[in-house]
């Protein structure tokens, strides 16, 4: 079974007006004391059980783990290291901003063993990225890829978001344009990550730009700009392997796969969640409450065999071979087309889902509505 380890920096240079995440402005002199406490947590939580696996993949996330220094990021890592040791070929991963990306900085990733780094580019367009309160421009993104690629590294991933205020089915074209031809330009572009904007109700881009603002795309050009997505990305060489990822052949995230096919995973730092022995546990999201306490201030829940079958079908169903109808039965002696004969054959209709050799997908209708499919066969 594949075990891989998470580790939350919650450190940036600016809080982006959609963001949601345990990720603080303005805390960076906490940064080496962080640093320390998360190494404590990696020596003191208990994984006596699984001592004897080692890491498939390390994933550094946030926040802005870029941000850190490399003696810092190399104090956890090797921490990390000591504990599991990781197999041949472990993925690990590591967050940033592009502006947050330095020569030096990229040289002692490579030294570190960083070998995938996943840029949050977001927007190519400067104004839809000032709509959305990003602190970088397509200048910056561009730089900082360059950087990145001039310095040696071999396995990138980009994120870009749609649904934003002030994008059009245009503007969208245009950023994947731009995608696509730096990574038909540099084979290092692998990956990429493209989400639609969910809009928390306490974000301060929901004041400024409210659910019902103008300044959205419509129902319908999120859909064209999803469709569009699809499309082109498949122009582009790059294959849909997960509702919100796309990657070259065999360039899939080793880390994500991890969490979509419901295998084991370690975490540490703020608000990192683990899945371990059946149970999942998440370290609050208060950073005074996980410095002063770090074992202490968690929630856990065990996870039962009705929630198992659920996690099944929901990650099976995100990625886009499906859900594998044999293992399902294998694994909890029930099959799913017995069990939820009228809405699959009801949703197999619609166009929405599909079976094929004994997977059960979402279509590519389907995918925009995923959560609503999903909630269909609970
Ligand atoms: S850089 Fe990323 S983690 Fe940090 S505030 Fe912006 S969106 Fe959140």
């Amino acid at each position: 079974m594949s075990l891989s380890a998470y580790v939350h920096i919650p450190f940036c240079t600016h809080k982006c007006e959609f963001c949601d995440f345990a990720a603080f402005a303005g805390l960076s002199h906490l940064e080496t004391e962080y640093c320390q406490i998360v190494c404590q947590e990696i020596d003191q939580r208990d994984t006596s059980d699984i001592l004897s696996r080692k890491l498939d993949s390390v994933f550094y996330g946030g926040g802005t783990p870029g941000l850190i220094t490399i003696s810092n990021l190399s104090l956890i890592h090797n921490r990390l290291l000591e504990k599991f040791g990781t197999n041949e070929n472990c993925e690990v991963n590591l967050e940033t901003t592009p502006h947050a990306i330095t020569s030096e900085k990229v040289k002692g990733w490579i030294d570190l063993g960083i070998n995938r780094l996943s840029i949050g580019v977001e927007s190519f367009q400067d104004d839809e990225l000032k709509a959305i309160g990003r602190d970088h421009t397509r200048k910056q993104a561009y730089d900082g890829i360059a950087t990145a690629l001039e310095n040696g590294v071999e396995n990138i991933s980009l994120d870009l978001m749609y649904g934003l205020p002030t994008q059009s089915l245009d503007s969208w074209k245009n950023s994947l344009n731009q995608l696509f031809e730096l990574s038909a330009a540099h084979p290092q572009i692998k990956h990429f990550s493209s989400y639609g904007l969910h809009l928390a109700n306490n974000s301060p881009l929901y004041s400024k730009f409210p659910k019902d603002s103008s300044h959205y795309p419509g129902d319908q050009s999120h859909e064209e700009m999803f469709l569009l997505l699809l499309e082109t990305a498949r122009e582009a060489g790059f294959q849909h392997y997960e509702v919100s990822n796309f990657c070259k052949p065999g360039h899939q995230s080793r880390h994500n796969l991890s969490y979509w096919n419901n295998s084991e995973y370690l975490a540490y730092g703020v608000s990192a969640h683990r899945y371990l022995g059946g149970v999942r546990s998440s370290n609050w999201r208060s950073i005074a409450a996980y410095m002063k306490d770090y074992l202490g201030c968690e929630t856990s829940e065990k996870i039962d065999r009705e929630t198992r079958m659920k996690e099944a079908i929901m990650l099976g169903l995100r990625l886009r071979k499906g859900l594998d109808l044999v293992d399902f039965e294998t694994c909890f002696g029930v099959s799913l087309l017995d069990k939820f004969e009228e809405p699959i054959e009801r949703l197999t209709e619609g166009g929405f889902v599909e079976i094929e050799n004994d997977f059960l997908r979402i279509t590519d209708r389907g995918v925009l509505v995923s959560n609503s499919i999903i909630a269909e066969l609970f």
